[in-house]
């Protein structure tokens, strides 16, 4: 039986899906359950033993479902299944059908590599964030720019020791073992210099491994980063940006201005907790409007949902691009899709993090 949170879990993964990879969905449709003329297919149900699809074709509605081998444990093996049957459909497509999205991404992934590189000073920006600073061992990473994540893995305890040749794959490998040694979440690139990159990790009510870790680390302090990726992905013609964020993207988004010129607009709607939680950044031509969540918890509340609503957008040549927490990413962006007509490209919303407690 999925737990309440199992079911959330992969009820956002089923958003995701729908929202971002709709094309990996068609593909899915077309070549592994062989429907003719999809005008439009959704993830629209599940339980315990299938992802069950709604398909609208030109004379009916059909339901496609999904099955499991096993009761998935979670979202990621959830979606195994799925990728599992679009894996599928690719080699029943013909040649000329072009690669989906997540295909894409897969493949980038591939080549990405885990570097070792260890903590070189701290510093506090606000009540609830500590950048940190990593040098050394960093010479071969790419300066891809904008929003560039590393997945973090650091070591349950200091005296553990990353193996010889250790990689995200012997990472992968171990998580949900009972005695797993190593964790890991993603975190941005909030500033890359040569061999060192400074990252601001948001510590948290309920911390888990990491947030634990930035909140007692010490220089010196070992970690293995694997990446870098970015989603960050304006349409060629954009001038105007609405970025959306909570604590956790706004690094994603300070650090993609950077790179923005002088000729395009752009407005900050970035959530906090309260005044204390607030930092000055100058932002020149921009501006940051900051929501106090006050009383209300992290990823809980209606404030950054109720500012955006009020907001009267002009869509015309907009890029909208943000991040926080799964839920309320996933309203916003239902919200913002109800009210215009946005192309698919000209929005990324995405759950940086999930509220479990
Ligand atoms: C692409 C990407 C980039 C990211 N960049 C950053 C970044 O630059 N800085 C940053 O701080 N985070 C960033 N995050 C989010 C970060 O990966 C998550 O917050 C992650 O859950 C932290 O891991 P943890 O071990 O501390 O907590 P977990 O073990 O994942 O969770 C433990 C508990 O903490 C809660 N929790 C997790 N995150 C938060 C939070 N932010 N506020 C309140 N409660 C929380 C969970 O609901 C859970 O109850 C990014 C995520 C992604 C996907």
């Amino acid at each position: 039986m999925f737990s309440k949170d199992t079911k959330e879990a992969i009820s956002l993964m089923m958003d995701v899906y729908n929202d971002r990879h709709s094309d990996a969905i068609i593909l899915l449709t077309k070549y592994y359950f062989e429907v003719d003329e999809v005008i439009e297919s959704t993830l629209s149900s599940f339980d315990e033993e299938k992802l069950t699809l709604t398909v609208r074709t030109e004379s009916e509605n059909i339901l496609k479902d999904i099955k499991f081998k096993t009761e998935p444990l979670n979202s990621n093996e959830a979606a195994a299944y799925l990728l599992e049957c679009l894996d599928q459909a690719r080699k029943k497509a013909p040649k000329n059908v072009p690669k989906t999205r997540i295909e894409l991404e897969i493949e980038r992934n591939k080549n990405l590599k885990t570097y070792f590189t260890s903590v070189s000073g701290t510093k506090k920006i606000s009540s609830n964030i500590v950048e940190i600073s990593f040098k050394n061992g960093l010479d071969d990473l790419p300066d891809i720019k904008n929003d560039a994540f590393l997945f973090f893995i650091i070591p349950k305890f200091k005296k553990d020791k990353f193996p010889e040749g250790f990689s995200m794959s012997n990472y992968r490998a171990m998580v949900g073992k009972e005695d797993q040694k190593f964790f890991g979440a993603y975190y941005t690139i909030k500033k890359f210099k040569e061999n060192e990159i400074y990252v601001w990790f948001v510590l948290h009510e309920h911390p888990g491994p990491l947030a634990d870790w930035a909140s007692n680390v010490q220089v010196g302090d070992t970690v293995a980063v694997w990446g870098p990726r970015t989603s960050f992905q304006p349409p060629k013609n954009t001038t105007n940006y609405l970025f959306i964020a909570d604590e956790t993207a706004q690094p994603a988004i300070l650090a993609s201005i950077k790179n923005l010129s002088h000729r395009e607009k752009y407005i900050c709607i970035f959530e906090t907790q309260d005044t204390h939680s607030q930092y000055q950044y100058d932002l020149g031509n921009g501006h940051i409007e900051w929501i106090y969540r006050d009383s209300d918890k992290p990823g809980g509340g209606k404030k950054l949902m109720n500012r955006i609503n009020e907001l009267d957008i002009d869509i015309k040549d907009l890029y909208i691009f943000g991040a926080g927490e799964g839920k309320q990413m996933s309203n916003i962006r239902k919200l913002l899709k109800k009210k215009y007509p946005l192309r698919s490209n000209q929005m990324t919303l995405t759950g940086y993090w999930r509220k479990t407690k």
